[in-house]
This record gives structure tokens, sequence and C-alpha cells, in this order.
């Protein structure tokens, strides 16, 4: 029996109108809907009328879930992998199923679409040639520190994703060792309601940001120190 095919599916982070038209198809013509979580996907497909039987595939349980995907796979099963929005893999599950297609050359096919730090990073202004992309850094203070320490002379763009639980905290340490110059830019809410961006002096965006409410998802984007937004 051939082998089936692993589709990385991209879906909005925000905006369904995201969802592209191939997005669509192949989860229409999937044999099993890989998600993190059956309700946030579920909602997804009956939004577009979909149907399918999902698989749960998600962080905690990856290593035991992909070799029990793989054989669905290998048994000829046609997979759509998504996560709960944007793009799987990037900070998101995905990685061991993909490697375990590679390994047997299995086909995996990507279906491009949404992606937080790409859109955010699209959008700055910010350098963009070429740029480091950190996702999510550990929570304890000392860690981000430590990593803010030791990039202060990157020479590119910095990319971190945070959450609204810990953006206060990221952006005080970042004022402290970037210092209250550095040229930021920070992607709030992309593609949502109360999408908004905050960009240009550390210090200010900090400000800003503090003023306006933290709840909602975060892009930071921190410019390599000789960059400014006016020429
Ligand atoms: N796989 C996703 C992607 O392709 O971007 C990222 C998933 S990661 C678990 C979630 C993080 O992505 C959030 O904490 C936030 O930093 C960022 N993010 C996701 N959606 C966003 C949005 N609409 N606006 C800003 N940041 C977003």
């Amino acid at each position: 029996m051939n082998a089936g095919i692993l589709y990385v599916v991209a879906t909005p982070i925000g905006n369904l109108g995201d969802l592209s038209a191939r997005a669509l198809e192949v989860l229409r013509s999937c044999d099993i809907v890989a998600c993190e979580d059956t309700r946030v996907t579920g909602a997804l497909l009956r939004k577009f009328g979909i149907e399918k039987e999902m698989f749960v595939y998600e962080n905690s349980r990856e290593r035991a879930a992909a070799p029990i995907l793989l054989e669905k796979i290998k048994s000829g099963k046609t997979v759509a992998l998504v996560s709960d929005a944007g793009t799987p893999c990037i900070s998101d599950p995905g990685f061991r199923i993909v490697r375990a297609c590679r390994a047997e050359k299995i086909q995996v096919t990507p279906i491009p679409g949404p992606c937080a730090f790409a859109s955010a990073l699209s959008a700055s202004g910010l350098p963009s040639d070429s740029f480091l992309f950190v996702g999510f850094l550990p929570p304890k203070s000392a860690a981000r520190r430590n990593f803010f320490g030791s990039h202060k002379d990157f020479p590119h763009t910095i990319i971190f994703y945070e959450s609204p639980y810990r953006i206060e905290k990221f952006m005080a340490d970042a004022l402290e060792l970037f210092g209250p110059e550095r040229t930021v830019c920070v992607a709030k809410e992309i593609s949502k309601m109360h999408e908004r961006f905050f960009a240009g002096r550390l210090l200010d965006v900090s400000n800003e940001l503090m003023k306006s409410s933290t709840k909602g998802e975060f892009v930071v984007m921190i410019a390599p120190d000789s960059f400014h937004y006016s020429e």
C-alpha cells in the first residue's frame, strides 16, 4: 500500500477570512485532521461545514502521538496537520511528525498561510532581510535577562512571541537591558478587531503599551542598535 501524505496547513491567527482556498480544499479532502485542541479546530471546521475525523496532536503528548500518526499515514491516510492558530511547527506542535515523515521518505506538503511573526515583521518597518526568530523565551526572568544581555549587539532584528501574562515583565527587562533608545515594534492582535502596532523608542513603546490593555497576543521585534525609523 502506498503511504499517504502529510499536509502542514496554516490556519488563521484571528481573521477567518485568512484561511486560504487551498487550506479549505485540503481540510475538506483529507482523511484525518491532526490538531492541538478538538474544540478549537472543531469550531473552525464547523464554520466551513466540514465534518472530519480529528486526531489530538498537542505539545504534551507529541512524543507519543507522532508514531501513532505516522502509522496512519503509512497505511495510506492523508493527514492535515493544523495548530490552534497560524502555521504548525512555528512555536506549535508538528516538528516530530514532520521529522518522522522525512525519515520515512513520506511526502510532506506545506499549505502556506498565516504566521504571526511573518505578518508582524512585514508590517513593522524594521530591517527584515535577515532576522532572528526566537519564539517564546523561557518564562523565568533570569533566562530572559541573560538572553537580552547576550544579544544586545546582535546585528539583525530579533523577534519574540510573548503572552499577555508576561508582556509587562518582558518589556521591563528589555528596557533595562537594551536601553530606552532602542527601536522596537510590538504587534498586538494581528488581524483581529483590536489590532495595534506600537513602534518607536523602547521607552515610549513600553509606556504606550502599559497604558493600553495588555490583554491579547503579542509579537515583539527589537531592531539592531544602529537602526532608527527616520533615516
Ligand atoms: N503557530 C503560530 C504562528 O504561526 O504564528 C504561533 C503559535 S504560538 C503558540 C502563539 C503566539 O503567537 C502568541 O502568544 C503570540 O505571541 C503570537 N500570535 C499568535 N497570533 C497572534 C496575533 N493574532 N497577533 C499577535 N501575535 C500573535
